[in-house]
């Protein structure tokens, strides 16, 4: 009796063990990934457009969530508020629940003052730097701290008119976010924003702590570096929006536990040969690739070579330069064999797999690249009859 007793003791407190280990597993490992699941799909329909935001080089991508929720990254270089608004006014967008400026670029962020100001936007998110690559001192830090609810509070007024500069959009656009009273966070990443009706978006970088100055190789630049990432899911499809960060960012995300396998691919920084290495793409592997640039820009964007990265990756290539703004609809599930559907603007007139030849490098070390030299490209000289 006493034997069996004690048998039975030692049965119990093995499978106490048992189920100890296996709960600490399960929390440890098999919750997280169960967490990270995105919810399933609806079935309702998801668009992204990929702005047409040219003829020089600039992001606007406008996403709208099967149950009407929207998210814009990026509105274009100054003078772009109008292309912005138009699609917003096309697709029947009353307001925005969600800003996201990738990083403090002209580019990007240039036309994002006169967005904010038209339309009533609930939650803004950037980078937190200023186009020098400094934190950013406003909006304030009650406000920038992720996950508070917090307004911003209302812009102070200036003492003196600053002259304007190549920076007065970034001024003009922190400006906008502390008048609108949106709520301000940086981005933080992991942080997931849930877009209603099974679709995600996932913070991927800027990742802790900022890239700096110093630490650029060739080619990059710190607000480029530290561009926001983000990745879209719903259901079965997916979407990696990278901003304008290279290849140090892209390694830095390589060597991070992070998701990035997407079935579309915003190609980074407007397929600037720094960006979309080879080592991303095998991670990435997307099926298909759109590039954002305008056919004025001097940067040679995209680059043959990225492009020849793209096509040995085996990717379908869009690019707003020849085909003008690229829509995706899906309802996140298979439908016969298509999961998704893009449509263009407008045919490509010549060849999509052809770069553009540069006129300048597209990096800088100053952290600042100054996009007010654009114009049409010169036309290319005929000899004369002789
Ligand atoms: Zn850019």
């Amino acid at each position: 009796m006493g034997r069996a007793k004690k048998g039975c003791g030692c049965a119990a407190a093995v499978l106490l063990v048992v189920v100890a280990v296996a709960g600490l597993v399960g929390w440890k490992f098999f919750w997280p990934r169960w967490k990270a699941q995105p919810p399933a799909a609806s079935g309702g329909e998801l668009q992204v457009h990929v702005l047409d935001v040219g003829p020089i080089n600039g992001d606007a991508i406008l996403i709208i969530s099967p149950t009407g929720k929207t998210v814009l990254i990026d509105a274009g270089d100054a003078g772009k508020d109008k292309v912005v608004l138009d699609a917003l006014k096309r697709y029947k967008i009353g307001q925005l629940d969600y800003f996201i400026g990738t990083h403090p670029h002209p580019d990007h962020l240039g036309a994002a003052a006169a967005v904010i100001k038209a339309v009533k936007v609930l939650n803004v998110i950037d980078n937190g730097l200023e186009p020098a690559g400094r934190p950013s001192p406003t909006p304030t830090p009650a406000a920038g701290k992720a996950g508070k609810n917090t307004p911003a509070p209302k812009a102070p007024a200036r003492s003196a008119k600053k002259l304007k500069g190549p920076t007065q959009f970034f001024d003009d656009y922190q400006d906008a976010v502390k008048l609108s009273g949106a709520h301000y966070e940086i981005a933080e990443v992991g942080k997931k924003y849930d877009l209603g009706g099974g679709a995600r978006l996932t913070i991927l970088g800027p990742s802790q702590p900022w890239f700096t100055k110093e630490q650029m190789k060739a080619g990059g630049n710190e607000p480029n570096a530290n561009s926001v990432v983000a990745r879209l899911d719903y259901g079965e499809f997916s979407m990696l929006l990278p901003g304008d960060a290279e290849e140090q960012t892209e390694q830095r995300m390589l060597s991070k536990d992070l998701e990035l396998s997407a079935k579309v691919l915003k190609v980074a920084h407007h397929g600037s040969k720094y960006a979309t290495s080879d080592a991303f793409l095998r991670r990435v592997q997307p099926e298909v690739a759109i590039i954002s640039d305008g056919e004025w820009n001097h940067y040679g964007q995209p680059a043959q070579p990225v492009l020849d990265r793209l096509k040995a990756a085996n990717t379908k290539l869009y690019r707003t330069d020849l085909q003008g703004e690229i829509s995706i609809t899906t309802t996140g599930k298979l439908k016969g064999d298509k999961l998704y559907e893009i449509k263009t603007a407008k045919e490509a007139k010549s060849d999509l797999w052809t770069g553009r030849p540069p006129q300048k490098d597209d990096s800088s070390r100053a952290g600042f690249i100054a996009y007010g030299d654009f114009g049409p490209p010169p036309k290319t000289k005929t000899a004369k009859p002789k």
